[in-house]
């Protein structure tokens, strides 16, 4: 349902390490931005917390798997070793 005002790919971003989050500039001169967290879930679209538009971030998941907690980790493994 989303209509994304653009497609921006993650190194188009400027990473800001403090805040884990990263912004790109918007046209009501604000910022989209989305956490690194969000990213490590799959979210894949920065908000501008001033006016209502979205942009839709292009980057590869595989990237930020290691950013997961180890609770997040399907367990499929641990079930079928109890099978065996
Ligand atoms: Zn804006």
């Amino acid at each position: 349902m989303s209509v994304y005002h653009d497609e921006i790919e993650i190194e188009d971003f400027d990473y800001d390490e403090e805040t884990e989050t990263y912004y790109y500039p918007c046209p009501c001169g604000d910022r989209f931005q989305i956490t690194k967290e969000e990213l490590a879930f799959g979210e894949e679209t920065a908000t501008c917390p001033s006016c209502s538009l979205i942009v839709k971030v292009i980057y590869d998941p595989e990237d930020f798997v290691n950013y997961e907690e180890e609770e997040t980790v399907k367990p499929c493994k641990e079930k079928k070793l109890a099978i065996n």
